[in-house]
């Protein structure tokens, strides 16, 4: 029998499954896709077969703090990366070497297709000698343990019938995890969920540069970004000279929906004059991957929710908007956690799991605040009400001003990069008023916004396929 089932073997599952392996306990890792990694990680976006991860495809900042998790608990995954091309991005250099602190230069991100990350985490976990794989096998219930005058758990049932057992199960089932209601089913009392949409699709597409062309040189960071209004835009570099381009629209708008066929979507990315310079570099490698119906969730424990010996961690606990980037670095921080409290001996009792719980969940609340705040604000802007973002006390001040300025000065620029990759949790540059107070002084940065209008665009669109029909 191991000592913990881990039900989902995305990132927060084969980083927990990892993490806890190589502390010593054994591991069952329960994953309902059925394939294994490819040998080749340039053949994960188009031939590994994901279909539990709907956001696979899509483009991912991995921040610094997934960076420095992976460099404390499993540096070997920073190697596979490194050695399937990944790049690194060092906020830290930004830094003026007299000004430095602490911290600084461990503001690292990494360059990456999400399939690779992924694919780096899997090649770990399959030659790990603690955990045992089954492989597309879905879980659809717990198992209660007998005997106990508590809920307590004994294992999981999966589809064809077979029972897992272990103490522990850690849901790492991502954003469509069903085990708060298997929970139900046991006698806990139902976790409130906190829920708000985050009103916005994506539409992306991997690219990598032909040639010896490499990016076009840009004042961005990760690469650029713009706001026409009704449209955003966004670059990000990845491994071995690809990089991927997002189009975000609004969910209401069903004009813009024919962005899904490949055709469209460069059509109206090269109406974009900074991608048009990007895409004129690069070949696409991949088609448009779409998805929509994405929220800001956060599942509320407390002592009557908890099953002895399950803990939710990734998705299944919290979800942010995916804009921010913060759910990789999250997943790999729970798992950590998770690692920690077992090795403390907490054991799986309804007590010890609902303090695990809440570790895990005070860690992740205030960014499903900010996270949900920002999106209300931005609801209430899109029906037209009258809100200044300039307002230091608007949710939004942060994100659209606070980050517009943070080249211009040191303290604010480590401010906010600690917010970006998670160093500090949101409330910690929220409560900075005098920072705050600052940053709304200083003259305000333009926001990228060349690009055509919406009815232009769609004009170009739609009198594109009339004439290509
Ligand atoms: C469009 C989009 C863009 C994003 N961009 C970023 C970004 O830039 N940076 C960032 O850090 N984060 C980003 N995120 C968030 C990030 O993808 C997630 O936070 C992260 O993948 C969480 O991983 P997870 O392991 O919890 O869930 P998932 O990755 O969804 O994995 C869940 C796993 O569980 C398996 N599973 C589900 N049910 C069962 C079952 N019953 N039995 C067995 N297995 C099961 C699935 O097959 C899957 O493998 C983005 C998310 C989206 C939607």
């Amino acid at each position: 029998m191991a000592d913990v089932l881990v039900l989902g073997g995305g990132i927060a599952g084969l980083s927990a499954a990892l993490f806890l392996a190589r502390s010593g306990h054994y591991v069952q890792l329960i994953e309902g896709d059925a394939a294994s990694a490819p040998v080749n990680p340039d053949h994960t976006l188009r031939g590994w077969p994901r279909q539990g991860v709907a956001q696979f495809g899509h483009g991912h900042a991995i921040h610094a703090l997934a960076r420095r998790t992976l460099r404390q608990c499993a540096p070997d995954v920073l190697r596979t990366l490194a050695a399937a091309g990944a790049g690194e991005r060092d906020f830290g250099t930004y830094i003026p070497p007299a000004e430095r602190e602490p911290g600084d230069d461990e503001l690292v991100a990494i360059l990456v297709r999400r399939s690779v990350f992924e694919w780096a985490m899997r090649r770990a976990v399959e030659v790990e000698e603690h955990i045992d794989i089954a492989a597309g096998m879905r879980g659809v219930g717990l198992v209660a343990c007998d005997g106990r005058r508590v809920p307590g758990v004994a294992g999981v049932g999966t589809g064809d019938g077979q029972i897992f057992r272990a103490p522990w199960v850690v849901d790492a089932t991502g954003r469509k995890s069903r085990v708060t209601a298997w929970s139900v089913e046991l006698g806990a009392a139902a976790a409130e969920v906190s829920w708000l949409y985050s009103g916005t699709r994506y539409y992306a597409r991997h690219f990598r540069f032909t040639g010896a062309a490499r990016p076009p040189a840009s004042e961005w960071h990760f690469g650029p970004a713009g706001d026409l209004g009704y449209l955003r835009f966004s670059v990000l570099e990845e491994d071995r000279d690809s990089f991927v381009v997002t189009l975000n629209i609004a969910p209401t708008d069903q004009e813009l929906r024919v962005l899904r066929e490949a055709e469209v979507w460069t059509r109206a990315a090269l109406c974009m004059p900074v991608l048009a310079e990007w895409l004129a570099l690069a070949e696409p490698i991949s088609d448009v991957y779409v998805i929509g119906g994405l929220s800001n969730v956060f599942v509320r424990h407390g002592p009557t929710t908890a099953v002895g010996g399950v803990i939710p961690i990734g998705d299944a606990l919290c979800q942010t908007n995916p804009t921010h980037g913060w759910g990789v670095s999250m997943a790999l921080h729970h798992a950590r956690l998770v690692a920690e409290a077992l090795n403390r001996g907490q054991a799986p009792t309804p007590a010890d799991t609902a303090d695990i719980v809440a570790t895990l969940s005070r860690f992740s609340l205030p960014y499903y605040q900010a996270a949900a705040a920002e999106d209300t604000e931005r609801a209430r802007l899109a029906e037209g009400e009258n809100r200044d973002v300039t307002n230091l006390d608007n949710p939004l001040f942060i994100r659209k001003v606070a980050y517009a300025q943070a080249a211009k000065d040191t303290k604010l620029y480590r401010a906010v990069q600690r917010r970006i990759h998670l160093f500090d949790d949101p409330t910690v540059l929220a409560r900075d008023r005098d920072l705050l107070t600052y940053a709304a002084q200083l003259a305000p940065t333009a926001v990228l916004t060349s690009g055509p209008s919406r009815p232009e665009l769609l004009d170009r669109l739609t009198s594109t396929r009339l004439a290509g029909n």
